[in-house]
Protein backbone atom coordinates (compact mmCIF):
# COMPACT_ATOMS: atom_id res chain seq x y z
CA UNK A 1 0.00 0.00 0.00
CA UNK A 2 1.46 3.44 -0.85
CA UNK A 3 0.30 4.98 2.33
CA UNK A 4 2.06 2.21 4.72
CA UNK A 5 5.14 4.83 4.54
CA UNK A 6 2.93 7.85 6.69
CA UNK A 7 4.33 6.46 9.68
CA UNK A 8 1.03 5.58 12.48
CA UNK A 9 0.93 7.31 15.69
CA UNK A 10 0.80 5.59 19.01
CA UNK A 11 -3.24 5.67 18.94
CA UNK A 12 -3.66 4.04 16.00
CA UNK A 13 -1.60 1.20 16.75
CA UNK A 14 -3.65 0.83 20.01
CA UNK A 15 -6.76 0.78 17.99
CA UNK A 16 -5.22 -1.92 14.70
CA UNK A 17 -3.80 -4.02 17.85
CA UNK A 18 -7.75 -3.58 19.02
CA UNK A 19 -9.10 -4.80 16.13
CA UNK A 20 -6.75 -7.18 15.28
CA UNK A 21 -7.50 -8.96 18.48
CA UNK A 22 -10.69 -8.71 18.35
CA UNK A 23 -11.14 -6.36 21.77
CA UNK A 24 -13.43 -4.43 19.62
CA UNK A 25 -15.39 -5.32 16.44
CA UNK A 26 -15.67 -1.18 15.44
CA UNK A 27 -13.90 2.14 16.58
CA UNK A 28 -16.13 4.69 18.38
CA UNK A 29 -14.57 7.71 19.51
CA UNK A 30 -16.47 10.92 21.18
CA UNK A 31 -15.59 14.86 22.04
CA UNK A 32 -17.06 15.52 25.09
CA UNK A 33 -17.02 18.87 25.81
CA UNK A 34 -18.25 20.69 28.86
CA UNK A 35 -20.40 23.47 27.95
CA UNK A 36 -18.74 26.14 30.14
CA UNK A 37 -16.81 28.27 27.35
CA UNK A 38 -15.68 28.67 23.67
CA UNK A 39 -13.96 25.84 22.16
CA UNK A 40 -10.87 26.53 21.62
CA UNK A 41 -7.33 25.46 19.02
CA UNK A 42 -6.92 22.57 21.66
CA UNK A 43 -10.01 21.37 21.47
CA UNK A 44 -10.00 21.46 17.77
CA UNK A 45 -7.16 18.92 18.07
CA UNK A 46 -8.80 16.82 19.96
CA UNK A 47 -11.74 16.80 18.10
CA UNK A 48 -10.78 16.20 14.76
CA UNK A 49 -8.43 13.17 16.09
CA UNK A 50 -11.18 11.51 17.72
CA UNK A 51 -13.29 12.20 14.52
CA UNK A 52 -10.57 11.49 12.20
CA UNK A 53 -9.89 8.31 13.87
CA UNK A 54 -13.45 7.04 13.45
CA UNK A 55 -13.47 7.86 9.70
CA UNK A 56 -10.04 6.30 9.67
CA UNK A 57 -11.31 3.03 10.73
CA UNK A 58 -15.13 3.02 9.71
CA UNK A 59 -16.37 3.67 12.89
CA UNK A 60 -18.26 6.42 14.86
CA UNK A 61 -17.97 9.71 16.32
CA UNK A 62 -19.99 10.50 18.96
CA UNK A 63 -20.84 14.12 19.79
CA UNK A 64 -21.59 14.49 23.66
CA UNK A 65 -22.00 17.08 26.24
CA UNK A 66 -20.37 16.78 29.63
CA UNK A 67 -22.98 18.30 31.39
CA UNK A 68 -22.64 16.70 35.22
CA UNK A 69 -21.50 20.05 36.70
CA UNK A 70 -24.48 22.34 36.80
CA UNK A 71 -22.46 25.44 38.14
CA UNK A 72 -20.82 26.82 35.00
CA UNK A 73 -22.61 25.51 32.14
CA UNK A 74 -24.57 27.59 29.91
CA UNK A 75 -26.95 27.07 26.68
CA UNK A 76 -25.30 29.74 24.83
CA UNK A 77 -22.06 27.70 25.00
CA UNK A 78 -23.92 24.60 24.27
CA UNK A 79 -24.97 26.00 20.88
CA UNK A 80 -21.21 27.43 20.19
CA UNK A 81 -19.74 24.11 20.42
CA UNK A 82 -21.94 22.49 18.30
CA UNK A 83 -21.42 25.24 15.48
CA UNK A 84 -17.48 25.24 16.08
CA UNK A 85 -17.63 21.46 15.25
CA UNK A 86 -19.56 21.21 12.59
CA UNK A 87 -17.70 23.96 10.52
CA UNK A 88 -14.70 21.84 11.21
CA UNK A 89 -16.18 19.30 9.53
CA UNK A 90 -16.77 16.51 12.28
CA UNK A 91 -19.75 14.96 11.90
CA UNK A 92 -21.72 13.06 14.41
CA UNK A 93 -24.12 12.31 12.45
CA UNK A 94 -27.41 11.47 14.86
CA UNK A 95 -25.37 10.54 17.53
CA UNK A 96 -25.91 13.89 19.89
CA UNK A 97 -25.73 12.99 23.39
CA UNK A 98 -25.44 15.04 26.79
CA UNK A 99 -24.37 13.03 29.68
CA UNK A 100 -26.88 15.03 32.14
CA UNK A 101 -29.46 12.57 29.96
CA UNK A 102 -27.44 10.03 32.11
CA UNK A 103 -28.05 11.13 35.47
CA UNK A 104 -30.46 7.56 36.07
CA UNK A 105 -27.65 5.07 34.37
CA UNK A 106 -25.15 6.81 36.85
CA UNK A 107 -27.61 6.68 40.55
CA UNK A 108 -28.32 3.00 39.57
CA UNK A 109 -24.43 2.40 38.77
CA UNK A 110 -24.03 4.19 42.45
CA UNK A 111 -26.51 2.01 43.97
CA UNK A 112 -24.90 -1.12 42.44
CA UNK A 113 -21.52 -0.40 43.74
CA UNK A 114 -23.17 0.02 47.45
CA UNK A 115 -24.83 -3.17 47.15
CA UNK A 116 -21.50 -4.53 46.53
CA UNK A 117 -19.95 -3.17 49.16
CA UNK A 118 -18.12 -0.81 47.22
CA UNK A 119 -19.54 2.65 47.97
CA UNK A 120 -20.39 4.52 50.98
CA UNK A 121 -22.07 6.88 52.42
CA UNK A 122 -19.36 9.59 54.27
CA UNK A 123 -19.92 12.38 57.14
CA UNK A 124 -16.86 13.74 56.16
CA UNK A 125 -16.85 17.17 55.29
CA UNK A 126 -14.63 18.29 51.95
CA UNK A 127 -11.73 19.73 54.37
CA UNK A 128 -12.08 16.65 56.39
CA UNK A 129 -11.72 14.57 53.53
CA UNK A 130 -8.94 16.06 52.52
CA UNK A 131 -6.52 16.03 55.39
CA UNK A 132 -7.83 12.28 55.74
CA UNK A 133 -6.93 11.67 52.09
CA UNK A 134 -2.67 12.09 53.56
CA UNK A 135 -0.28 13.06 51.37
CA UNK A 136 1.79 11.87 48.54
CA UNK A 137 4.35 10.72 51.32
CA UNK A 138 2.03 9.39 53.96
CA UNK A 139 -1.18 7.03 53.29
CA UNK A 140 -4.45 8.32 53.77
CA UNK A 141 -6.90 7.60 57.16
CA UNK A 142 -9.94 5.58 57.08
CA UNK A 143 -13.13 7.12 57.04
CA UNK A 144 -14.93 6.63 59.79
CA UNK A 145 -17.98 5.87 57.96
CA UNK A 146 -16.70 3.36 55.96
CA UNK A 147 -17.83 1.06 57.74
CA UNK A 148 -21.28 1.82 57.40
CA UNK A 149 -23.51 -1.80 56.52
CA UNK A 150 -24.81 -2.32 53.20
CA UNK A 151 -28.61 -1.33 54.42
CA UNK A 152 -27.59 1.53 56.09
CA UNK A 153 -25.44 3.26 52.86
CA UNK A 154 -28.68 2.38 50.43
CA UNK A 155 -30.81 4.19 53.14
CA UNK A 156 -28.66 6.97 53.62
CA UNK A 157 -27.86 7.31 49.51
CA UNK A 158 -31.51 7.47 48.64
CA UNK A 159 -32.11 9.92 51.56
CA UNK A 160 -29.31 12.55 49.47
CA UNK A 161 -31.08 11.69 46.45
CA UNK A 162 -34.76 12.78 48.17
CA UNK A 163 -33.15 16.02 49.00
CA UNK A 164 -33.02 15.27 53.05
CA UNK A 165 -29.23 16.61 53.12
CA UNK A 166 -27.46 20.37 53.03
CA UNK A 167 -25.07 21.03 50.67
CA UNK A 168 -21.38 19.44 51.31
CA UNK A 169 -22.81 17.39 55.03
CA UNK A 170 -22.46 13.98 52.66
CA UNK A 171 -21.06 12.55 49.98
CA UNK A 172 -20.54 9.28 48.39
CA UNK A 173 -17.39 7.40 48.11
CA UNK A 174 -16.02 4.43 46.24
CA UNK A 175 -14.39 2.05 48.49
CA UNK A 176 -10.66 1.95 47.23
CA UNK A 177 -7.55 1.71 48.97
CA UNK A 178 -6.68 4.70 51.20
CA UNK A 179 -3.18 3.71 51.12
CA UNK A 180 -3.16 3.64 47.57
CA UNK A 181 0.06 5.46 46.29
CA UNK A 182 -2.10 6.87 43.91
CA UNK A 183 -4.17 9.61 45.58
CA UNK A 184 -7.33 9.44 43.15
CA UNK A 185 -7.94 6.10 44.22
CA UNK A 186 -8.16 6.60 47.85
CA UNK A 187 -11.58 6.32 48.12
CA UNK A 188 -12.48 9.26 45.85
CA UNK A 189 -15.73 10.83 45.92
CA UNK A 190 -18.05 9.72 43.39
CA UNK A 191 -21.47 11.69 44.41
CA UNK A 192 -22.02 15.42 45.75
CA UNK A 193 -25.14 16.37 47.32
CA UNK A 194 -25.87 20.13 45.11
CA UNK A 195 -29.35 22.10 45.14
CA UNK A 196 -28.49 23.70 42.36
CA UNK A 197 -30.51 24.23 39.09
CA UNK A 198 -28.95 22.18 35.89
CA UNK A 199 -29.62 23.37 32.48
CA UNK A 200 -31.49 20.44 31.22
CA UNK A 201 -32.16 18.50 34.00
CA UNK A 202 -33.82 21.43 36.45
CA UNK A 203 -34.45 20.77 39.67
CA UNK A 204 -34.82 16.71 39.22
CA UNK A 205 -31.99 15.79 40.90
CA UNK A 206 -30.32 17.65 44.16
CA UNK A 207 -26.86 15.14 43.82
CA UNK A 208 -24.38 15.12 41.15
CA UNK A 209 -21.95 12.69 40.01
CA UNK A 210 -18.21 13.67 40.27
CA UNK A 211 -16.28 14.08 36.70
CA UNK A 212 -14.00 10.30 37.59
CA UNK A 213 -17.44 8.19 37.98
CA UNK A 214 -19.58 9.66 35.65
CA UNK A 215 -16.84 10.12 32.45
CA UNK A 216 -16.13 6.33 31.82
CA UNK A 217 -20.00 5.33 32.61
CA UNK A 218 -20.76 7.72 29.87
CA UNK A 219 -18.63 6.40 27.40
CA UNK A 220 -19.77 2.64 28.46
CA UNK A 221 -23.34 3.46 28.00
CA UNK A 222 -22.41 5.03 24.39
CA UNK A 223 -20.11 1.72 23.57
CA UNK A 224 -16.90 4.00 23.71
CA UNK A 225 -14.07 2.03 22.91
CA UNK A 226 -11.13 4.12 22.77
CA UNK A 227 -11.97 7.09 25.18
CA UNK A 228 -10.11 9.73 24.18
CA UNK A 229 -8.07 12.79 26.58
CA UNK A 230 -5.39 14.43 27.33
CA UNK A 231 -2.12 13.60 29.59
CA UNK A 232 -3.75 15.02 33.29
CA UNK A 233 -5.94 12.09 33.05
CA UNK A 234 -3.49 9.74 33.01
CA UNK A 235 -3.49 9.27 36.73
CA UNK A 236 -7.04 8.86 36.74
CA UNK A 237 -6.43 6.04 34.68
CA UNK A 238 -6.82 3.23 37.42
CA UNK A 239 -10.23 5.54 38.52
CA UNK A 240 -11.61 4.75 35.05
CA UNK A 241 -10.71 0.93 34.82
CA UNK A 242 -11.77 0.22 38.52
CA UNK A 243 -15.45 1.92 37.52
CA UNK A 244 -15.73 0.19 34.45
CA UNK A 245 -14.33 -3.00 36.17
CA UNK A 246 -16.71 -3.17 39.23
CA UNK A 247 -19.78 -2.22 36.86
CA UNK A 248 -19.12 -5.13 35.41
CA UNK A 249 -19.57 -3.74 31.47
CA UNK A 250 -19.23 -6.44 28.76
CA UNK A 251 -17.07 -4.32 26.52
CA UNK A 252 -15.57 -1.57 28.44
CA UNK A 253 -13.70 1.54 26.55
CA UNK A 254 -10.09 2.06 26.94
CA UNK A 255 -8.80 5.44 28.73
CA UNK A 256 -5.72 6.81 26.13
CA UNK A 257 -3.96 10.22 26.79
CA UNK A 258 -2.33 12.03 24.60
CA UNK A 259 -0.52 15.63 24.92
CA UNK A 260 -2.31 18.59 24.34
CA UNK A 261 -1.45 21.00 22.14
CA UNK A 262 -0.04 24.26 22.95
CA UNK A 263 0.75 27.49 21.31
CA UNK A 264 4.09 29.08 22.64
CA UNK A 265 2.75 33.06 23.64
CA UNK A 266 -0.47 32.76 22.74
CA UNK A 267 -3.60 32.44 24.83
CA UNK A 268 -5.49 29.38 24.84
CA UNK A 269 -7.14 29.03 28.30
CA UNK A 270 -10.60 29.30 28.94
CA UNK A 271 -10.07 31.23 31.87
CA UNK A 272 -7.69 33.82 30.71
CA UNK A 273 -10.10 34.13 27.28
CA UNK A 274 -13.24 34.44 29.67
CA UNK A 275 -11.61 37.12 31.24
CA UNK A 276 -10.58 39.06 28.37
CA UNK A 277 -14.18 38.84 26.99
CA UNK A 278 -15.82 39.70 30.12
CA UNK A 279 -13.65 42.80 31.14
CA UNK A 280 -14.35 44.43 27.48
CA UNK A 281 -10.93 43.93 26.17
CA UNK A 282 -11.63 42.16 23.25
CA UNK A 283 -14.97 41.79 21.29
CA UNK A 284 -16.40 39.16 22.79
CA UNK A 285 -15.58 35.21 22.29
CA UNK A 286 -14.69 35.37 18.73
CA UNK A 287 -12.68 38.75 18.38
CA UNK A 288 -9.96 37.95 15.54
CA UNK A 289 -7.25 38.15 18.06
CA UNK A 290 -8.04 34.70 19.87
CA UNK A 291 -7.66 31.19 19.04
CA UNK A 292 -11.07 30.53 20.16
CA UNK A 293 -12.37 28.45 16.66
CA UNK A 294 -15.08 31.13 16.87
CA UNK A 295 -12.05 33.65 16.66
CA UNK A 296 -10.43 31.79 14.11
CA UNK A 297 -13.41 31.37 12.07
CA UNK A 298 -14.20 35.32 12.14
CA UNK A 299 -10.51 36.42 11.41
CA UNK A 300 -10.42 33.85 8.11
CA UNK A 301 -9.19 30.67 8.41
CA UNK A 302 -9.88 27.46 7.33
CA UNK A 303 -11.66 24.12 8.72
CA UNK A 304 -8.60 22.48 6.09
CA UNK A 305 -5.74 25.08 6.93
CA UNK A 306 -6.87 24.32 11.19
CA UNK A 307 -6.75 20.45 9.92
CA UNK A 308 -3.29 20.51 8.56
CA UNK A 309 -2.28 22.46 11.39
CA UNK A 310 -3.46 19.67 13.91
CA UNK A 311 -1.86 17.24 11.61
CA UNK A 312 1.61 18.55 11.09
CA UNK A 313 1.44 18.98 15.18
CA UNK A 314 0.82 15.19 15.16
CA UNK A 315 -0.36 13.15 18.14
CA UNK A 316 2.21 12.17 20.88
CA UNK A 317 2.52 11.48 24.70
CA UNK A 318 5.22 14.33 25.63
CA UNK A 319 4.16 17.79 25.95
CA UNK A 320 5.34 20.52 23.17
CA UNK A 321 4.71 23.64 22.24
CA UNK A 322 3.86 24.71 18.70
CA UNK A 323 3.99 27.94 16.83
CA UNK A 324 1.62 30.02 16.23
CA UNK A 325 3.93 31.37 12.97
CA UNK A 326 2.85 27.67 12.16
CA UNK A 327 -0.36 28.22 11.99
CA UNK A 328 -0.31 30.72 9.74
CA UNK A 329 1.71 28.65 7.62
CA UNK A 330 -1.09 26.73 7.23
CA UNK A 331 -3.50 29.39 6.25
CA UNK A 332 -1.37 30.66 3.70
CA UNK A 333 -1.02 27.40 1.69
CA UNK A 334 -4.62 26.94 1.71
CA UNK A 335 -5.94 30.26 0.75
CA UNK A 336 -2.44 30.59 -1.75
CA UNK A 337 -4.32 28.89 -4.93
CA UNK A 338 -7.62 28.92 -3.59
CA UNK A 339 -8.44 32.61 -3.60
CA UNK A 340 -8.09 35.57 -5.92
CA UNK A 341 -5.40 37.79 -5.71
CA UNK A 342 -6.85 41.60 -5.71
CA UNK A 343 -5.37 44.68 -5.56
CA UNK A 344 -5.81 46.76 -1.95
CA UNK A 345 -4.39 49.90 -1.05
CA UNK A 346 -3.89 50.13 3.09
CA UNK A 347 -1.64 53.32 3.40
CA UNK A 348 -2.79 55.61 0.24
CA UNK A 349 -1.10 58.36 -1.59
CA UNK A 350 -2.45 59.70 -4.78
CA UNK A 351 -0.86 58.65 -8.02
CA UNK A 352 -0.95 60.96 -11.07
CA UNK A 353 -0.27 59.89 -14.73
CA UNK A 354 0.16 63.59 -16.38
CA UNK A 355 -0.25 62.29 -20.26
CA UNK A 356 -3.17 59.78 -19.47
CA UNK A 357 -6.37 61.34 -20.95
CA UNK A 358 -8.67 62.75 -18.17
CA UNK A 359 -11.92 61.06 -18.77
CA UNK A 360 -10.79 57.94 -19.77
CA UNK A 361 -11.53 54.65 -17.52
CA UNK A 362 -9.60 51.50 -19.14
CA UNK A 363 -10.70 48.26 -18.10
CA UNK A 364 -8.04 45.45 -18.22
CA UNK A 365 -8.25 42.40 -18.00
CA UNK A 366 -6.42 40.71 -14.67
CA UNK A 367 -6.23 36.56 -14.22
CA UNK A 368 -7.38 35.74 -10.31
CA UNK A 369 -4.73 33.93 -9.29
CA UNK A 370 -1.30 33.34 -11.77
CA UNK A 371 -1.03 30.21 -10.20
CA UNK A 372 -5.10 28.61 -10.05
CA UNK A 373 -5.75 29.47 -14.24
CA UNK A 374 -9.61 27.58 -12.66
CA UNK A 375 -10.16 31.52 -11.12
CA UNK A 376 -10.21 32.96 -14.39
CA UNK A 377 -9.88 36.94 -14.55
CA UNK A 378 -12.06 40.19 -13.69
CA UNK A 379 -11.87 43.17 -14.91
CA UNK A 380 -10.23 46.28 -13.40
CA UNK A 381 -10.69 49.52 -13.81
CA UNK A 382 -7.82 52.02 -14.91
CA UNK A 383 -7.79 55.54 -15.15
CA UNK A 384 -5.19 58.80 -14.70
CA UNK A 385 -5.88 58.64 -11.15
CA UNK A 386 -4.80 55.86 -9.12
CA UNK A 387 -3.78 55.02 -5.25
CA UNK A 388 -0.49 53.84 -4.78
CA UNK A 389 0.78 52.70 -1.30
CA UNK A 390 2.89 55.27 0.74
CA UNK A 391 5.88 53.07 0.90
CA UNK A 392 5.92 52.26 -2.46
CA UNK A 393 7.68 55.99 -3.66
CA UNK A 394 10.21 57.60 -1.71
CA UNK A 395 12.14 61.11 -2.63
CA UNK A 396 15.45 59.76 -1.56
CA UNK A 397 15.70 55.97 -2.17
CA UNK A 398 18.69 53.89 -0.29
CA UNK A 399 20.45 51.30 -2.13
CA UNK A 400 18.16 48.36 -3.64
CA UNK A 401 14.97 50.18 -3.82
CA UNK A 402 13.59 49.54 -6.85
CA UNK A 403 10.11 51.05 -6.58
CA UNK A 404 8.90 54.68 -7.16
CA UNK A 405 11.56 57.62 -6.89
CA UNK A 406 12.06 60.36 -8.91
CA UNK A 407 13.47 59.36 -12.31
CA UNK A 408 12.24 55.91 -11.62
CA UNK A 409 10.32 53.75 -14.08
CA UNK A 410 8.47 50.89 -12.46
CA UNK A 411 5.35 48.52 -13.61
CA UNK A 412 2.32 49.30 -12.53
CA UNK A 413 1.12 45.78 -11.82
CA UNK A 414 -0.78 44.37 -15.22
CA UNK A 415 -1.59 47.95 -16.52
CA UNK A 416 1.85 50.08 -17.44
CA UNK A 417 5.16 50.96 -17.38
CA UNK A 418 5.29 54.67 -15.58
CA UNK A 419 8.19 57.14 -15.02
CA UNK A 420 8.19 59.09 -11.76
CA UNK A 421 8.28 62.90 -12.90
CA UNK A 422 7.32 64.94 -9.83
CA UNK A 423 5.62 64.89 -6.19
CA UNK A 424 4.31 66.92 -4.13
CA UNK A 425 4.70 67.86 -0.44
CA UNK A 426 2.70 69.70 2.22
CA UNK A 427 4.01 71.92 4.88
CA UNK A 428 5.04 68.65 7.20
CA UNK A 429 6.95 67.23 4.49
CA UNK A 430 4.39 64.58 3.40
CA UNK A 431 4.36 63.76 0.25
CA UNK A 432 0.80 64.57 -1.22
CA UNK A 433 0.74 63.44 -4.41
CA UNK A 434 2.92 61.81 -7.28
CA UNK A 435 3.23 62.30 -10.68
CA UNK A 436 4.68 60.32 -13.72
CA UNK A 437 4.19 59.64 -17.55
CA UNK A 438 2.84 55.78 -18.80
CA UNK A 439 3.90 54.62 -21.84
CA UNK A 440 0.68 53.48 -23.56
CA UNK A 441 2.94 51.03 -25.72
CA UNK A 442 4.15 48.47 -22.11
CA UNK A 443 0.14 47.86 -21.95
CA UNK A 444 -0.53 44.69 -19.57
CA UNK A 445 2.83 45.75 -17.69
CA UNK A 446 4.86 44.44 -20.84
CA UNK A 447 7.80 45.55 -21.87
CA UNK A 448 7.23 47.05 -25.18
CA UNK A 449 11.02 47.21 -26.48
CA UNK A 450 13.32 44.47 -24.42
CA UNK A 451 13.63 47.82 -21.48
CA UNK A 452 13.70 46.12 -18.08
CA UNK A 453 12.25 47.84 -14.60
CA UNK A 454 13.20 46.65 -11.51
CA UNK A 455 10.15 47.38 -9.66
CA UNK A 456 6.22 46.06 -9.68
CA UNK A 457 4.17 48.53 -7.13
CA UNK A 458 -0.06 47.81 -6.83
CA UNK A 459 -2.39 50.05 -7.60
CA UNK A 460 -6.38 51.19 -6.92
CA UNK A 461 -7.83 53.61 -9.67
CA UNK A 462 -8.77 56.30 -7.68
CA UNK A 463 -12.60 57.36 -9.17
CA UNK A 464 -13.82 54.11 -9.23
CA UNK A 465 -11.85 52.80 -5.75
CA UNK A 466 -14.25 51.01 -2.75
CA UNK A 467 -13.19 52.94 0.31
CA UNK A 468 -12.79 50.26 3.37
CA UNK A 469 -11.77 49.77 6.46
CA UNK A 470 -9.47 47.24 7.16
CA UNK A 471 -8.00 45.89 10.93
CA UNK A 472 -4.82 44.29 11.29
CA UNK A 473 -3.52 42.05 14.38
CA UNK A 474 -1.25 41.31 16.54
CA UNK A 475 -0.70 39.43 19.12
CA UNK A 476 -2.85 40.07 21.96
CA UNK A 477 -0.29 39.32 24.21
CA UNK A 478 3.01 40.87 24.45
CA UNK A 479 5.65 38.02 23.82
CA UNK A 480 8.47 40.12 24.31
CA UNK A 481 7.85 40.85 27.83
CA UNK A 482 5.90 37.87 28.75
CA UNK A 483 2.68 36.72 27.96
CA UNK A 484 2.24 36.93 31.99
CA UNK A 485 2.76 39.45 34.64
CA UNK A 486 3.87 38.28 37.84
CA UNK A 487 0.62 38.90 39.40
CA UNK A 488 -0.68 36.39 36.54
CA UNK A 489 -2.29 38.61 35.03
CA UNK A 490 -1.75 39.14 31.74
CA UNK A 491 0.52 41.38 29.58
CA UNK A 492 -1.67 43.18 27.02
CA UNK A 493 0.19 43.99 23.61
CA UNK A 494 -0.94 47.55 23.08
CA UNK A 495 -0.65 47.51 19.54
CA UNK A 496 -3.09 44.08 19.12
CA UNK A 497 -5.13 46.07 16.41
CA UNK A 498 -4.81 48.59 14.33
CA UNK A 499 -7.71 50.02 12.58
CA UNK A 500 -7.27 51.52 9.05
CA UNK A 501 -10.30 53.44 8.20
CA UNK A 502 -8.73 54.81 4.47
CA UNK A 503 -8.26 52.46 2.70
CA UNK A 504 -8.97 51.29 -1.22
CA UNK A 505 -9.93 48.01 -2.65
CA UNK A 506 -11.09 47.62 -6.32
CA UNK A 507 -14.69 48.61 -6.81
CA UNK A 508 -15.52 44.60 -7.59
CA UNK A 509 -14.97 44.29 -3.40
CA UNK A 510 -17.76 46.20 -2.74
CA UNK A 511 -19.57 42.90 -3.01
CA UNK A 512 -17.58 40.85 -0.88
CA UNK A 513 -19.61 38.54 1.31
CA UNK A 514 -19.30 37.83 4.93
CA UNK A 515 -16.31 35.68 5.61
CA UNK A 516 -15.30 35.85 2.04
CA UNK A 517 -11.50 35.93 1.58
CA UNK A 518 -8.61 37.20 -0.61
CA UNK A 519 -5.34 38.04 -1.25
CA UNK A 520 -4.65 41.68 -1.45
CA UNK A 521 -1.11 41.21 -3.62
CA UNK A 522 1.89 42.36 -1.25
CA UNK A 523 -0.39 42.89 1.91
CA UNK A 524 -1.85 39.93 2.78
CA UNK A 525 -4.84 37.63 3.04
CA UNK A 526 -7.69 39.40 4.61
CA UNK A 527 -11.08 37.82 5.46
CA UNK A 528 -14.32 39.86 5.53
CA UNK A 529 -16.06 40.48 8.92
CA UNK A 530 -19.12 38.81 9.34
CA UNK A 531 -20.11 41.24 12.53
CA UNK A 532 -19.07 44.63 11.50
CA UNK A 533 -19.59 44.50 7.77
CA UNK A 534 -22.92 45.87 6.48
CA UNK A 535 -24.14 45.33 2.46
CA UNK A 536 -21.84 46.86 0.03
CA UNK A 537 -19.48 48.01 3.01
CA UNK A 538 -17.20 45.45 3.85
CA UNK A 539 -14.72 45.48 6.62
CA UNK A 540 -11.42 43.69 6.16
CA UNK A 541 -9.53 41.63 8.73
CA UNK A 542 -6.29 40.61 7.96
CA UNK A 543 -5.56 37.35 8.07
CA UNK A 544 -2.12 36.80 7.94
CA UNK A 545 0.80 38.57 6.12
CA UNK A 546 2.12 37.10 2.80
CA UNK A 547 5.91 37.10 4.40
CA UNK A 548 6.46 34.17 6.39
CA UNK A 549 9.54 33.32 9.17
CA UNK A 550 8.52 30.06 9.89
CA UNK A 551 10.38 26.75 8.30
CA UNK A 552 8.34 23.84 7.73
CA UNK A 553 10.25 20.62 9.67
CA UNK A 554 12.35 17.83 7.60
CA UNK A 555 10.55 15.02 7.68
CA UNK A 556 13.12 12.32 6.15
P1 LIG B 1 -9.38 24.29 28.80
O1 LIG B 1 -9.06 24.09 30.23
O2 LIG B 1 -8.18 24.47 27.93
O3 LIG B 1 -10.35 25.35 28.53
P2 LIG B 1 -10.87 21.87 29.13
O4 LIG B 1 -10.09 20.62 29.25
O5 LIG B 1 -11.40 22.45 30.35
O6 LIG B 1 -10.04 22.94 28.28
P3 LIG B 1 -13.13 20.43 28.10
O7 LIG B 1 -14.41 20.96 27.62
O8 LIG B 1 -13.10 19.65 29.34
O9 LIG B 1 -12.12 21.66 28.19
O10 LIG B 1 -12.39 19.62 26.95
C1 LIG B 1 -13.00 18.80 26.03
C2 LIG B 1 -11.96 17.91 25.42
O11 LIG B 1 -10.95 18.68 24.78
C3 LIG B 1 -11.25 17.07 26.45
O12 LIG B 1 -11.19 15.75 25.96
C4 LIG B 1 -9.89 17.68 26.56
O13 LIG B 1 -8.94 16.76 26.92
C5 LIG B 1 -9.67 18.25 25.16
N1 LIG B 1 -8.74 19.37 25.18
C6 LIG B 1 -8.83 20.49 25.93
N2 LIG B 1 -7.78 21.30 25.73
C7 LIG B 1 -6.99 20.68 24.82
C8 LIG B 1 -5.74 21.00 24.20
N3 LIG B 1 -5.08 22.12 24.49
N4 LIG B 1 -5.22 20.12 23.31
C9 LIG B 1 -5.87 18.99 23.01
N5 LIG B 1 -7.05 18.63 23.56
C10 LIG B 1 -7.61 19.45 24.46
MG1 LIG C 1 -12.08 20.26 31.46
Amino acid sequence: MENETVSKNFIERIIEEDLSTGKCDAVCTRFPPEPNGYLHIGHAKSILLNYGLAQKYGGKFNMRFDDTNPTKEKIEFVESIKKDIQWLGADWEDRLYFASNYFPQMYEAAVRLIQKGKAYVSDLSAEQIREYRGTLEEPGKKDPSSDRSIEENLALFEDMKNGKYEDGTKVLRAKIDMASPNMNMRDPVIYRVAHMTHHNTGDTWCIYPMYDFAHPIEDAIEGITHSICTLEFEDHRPLYDWVVRELEYEKPPKQIEFAKLYLKNVVTGKRYIKKLVEEGIVDGWDDPRLVSISGLRRRGFTPESIQMFVDMCGVSKANSIADYAALEYCIREDLKVKRPRVMAILDPVKLIIDNYPEDETEWLTVPNNQENEALGSREVPFSRELYIEREDFMEEPPKKYFRMFPGNEVRLMNAYFVKCVDFKKDADGKVTEIHCTYDPASKGGNSPDGRKVKGTIHWVAAKTAKKVTVRLYENIVDEDLGVYNEDGSLNLNPNSLTVLDECYVEPSLAQAQAFESFQFVRNGFFCVDYKDSKEGEPVFNRIVSLKSSFKLPKTE
